[in-house]
């Protein structure tokens, strides 16, 4: 038995009500529905915006953050207002102000594999959100396990990914990239930005597949992935096929509960501009580093790209790009006493690495990089 309308959501969903493919069954549909966004950052914002004026009778969010300054170039479900506040606080807010009638549930939690499948249990549908390899793979394992619709989006940049990961009828996201990228081949959006349009586009097909499949209409994404690209504004479908060897969905498949996802990936599953740590015994702070570039003729490696050395820099520091240094090491002398670091100290991290494995050993990373110095030591620097 679907729920009724009253007077007041007759009136709110009217302009649905006149489309015959959705019409006061379709919204009645949607009113008994539930959809769990897992990230309330740039995707989630447009989705669960859109899901709730839409009348999806139930949101879940997961999140962990807060809200930061930087985050609202494109994530618009925040605002100025809430800098500081829990995003699935500030995200339900405004979720309710757009429409009171509907249930969201929040879950300030890291989404986990011991969490997981208790949270998205419940849910219709689940709408993948995150910024990083391990959560995607954790999204996916937990909606085939499931049984339910994953709708899948990623960004970077200018360019953009939509698929239905529906493992009853279609292809699971493992089934197209088994395996995740090496760590740090791909680089995040906190790393390499992104036009904070993208998620906007993206986000608002996203919340137009889950609509599509909880009303039942339309052919959703199901088998097939959009590439955008907003440079070209080009739409792209390729088309994609069940994996028979897939490890969660194939017939043999071998993976029958959640794993360790950070093991899998090789990365944490997190991406919240947390500072960069190469390790134990690895890292120097900037206020250690401010000391001993006093004493002694300490040599500082940016690894950023030249572009970000127009919004701050370290003076006398040589700049390489983290995917220029294998290729040239020779510019460096391995018997120096060196600093390598980026922006937050993710690159540095892998840059030490790299730096390793080709015989330096007397090196540091600056743990949360060149921000880290503009909070903590030159605060004429800005912090981006
Ligand atoms: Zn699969």
């Amino acid at each position: 038995m679907l729920p009724e309308l009253n007077h007041e959501e007759i009136l709110r969903y009217s302009r649905h009500l006149l489309i015959p493919e959705v019409g006061l069954e379709g919204q009645r549909k949607l009113k008994a529905s539930s959809a769990l966004v897992v990230g309330t950052g740039g995707l989630g914002s447009p989705v669960s915006l859109y899901l709730a004026a839409a009348g999806v009778g139930r949101i879940g969010l997961v999140d962990y953050d807060v809200v930061d300054s930087s985050n609202l170039q494109r994530q618009i479900i925040h605002g100025t207002s809430t800098i500081g506040k829990l995003k699935v606080e500030s995200a339900r807010a405004k979720l309710l102000d757009l429409n009171p009638d509907i249930q969201v549930d929040v879950y300030n939690e890291p989404y986990t594999s011991e969490n997981a499948m208790r949270i998205a249990r419940d849910y219709d549908i689940i709408l993948d959100g995150t910024d990083n390899f391990p959560t995607r793979y954790l999204t996916n394992d937990v909606a085939v396990f499931l049984g339910k619709p994953n709708v899948y989006a990623s960004i970077f940049r200018f360019d953009g990914q939509v698929s239905v990961f529906y493992a009853k009828e279609g292809p699971c996201y493992r089934c197209l990239f088994p395996e995740p990228p090496p760590p740090g081949l791909v680089p995040s959006c906190a790393e390499g930005g992104v036009l904070g349009i993208l998620p906007g586009t993206i986000g608002t097909l996203q919340a137009t597949e889950a609509l599509k499949v909880l009303l039942g209409i339309g052919t959703p994404l199901i088998g097939k992935l959009l590439l955008y690209n907003a440079l070209d504004m080009s739409f792209d479908f390729v088309q994609l096929k069940k994996n028979p060897k897939c490890r969660v969905c194939g017939p043999n498949a071998d993976i029958k509960e959640l794993i360790d996802y950070e093991e899998f990936c090789g990365v944490p599953g997190h991406d919240h501009g947390e500072e960069g740590s190469a390790g134990a015994g690895w890292d120097i702070t900037a206020p250690e580093l401010a000391e001993r570039v006093k004493n002694n003729h300490l040599k500082l490696l940016d690894v950023r790209e030249p572009h970000e050395l127009e919004i701050s820099a370290l003076p006398g520091a040589v700049n390489i790009p983290l995917g220029q240094l294998a290729s040239r090491l020779s510019e460096l002398n391995s018997a120096d006493e060196m600093v390598v670091f980026c922006k937050g100290g993710t690159r540095s991290a892998r840059a030490l690495e790299l730096l390793t494995s080709a015989g330096f050993k007397k090196i540091k990373n600056l743990k949360g990089g060149i921000n880290a110095w503009a909070r903590e030591v030159d605060t004429s620097l800005p912090v981006y």
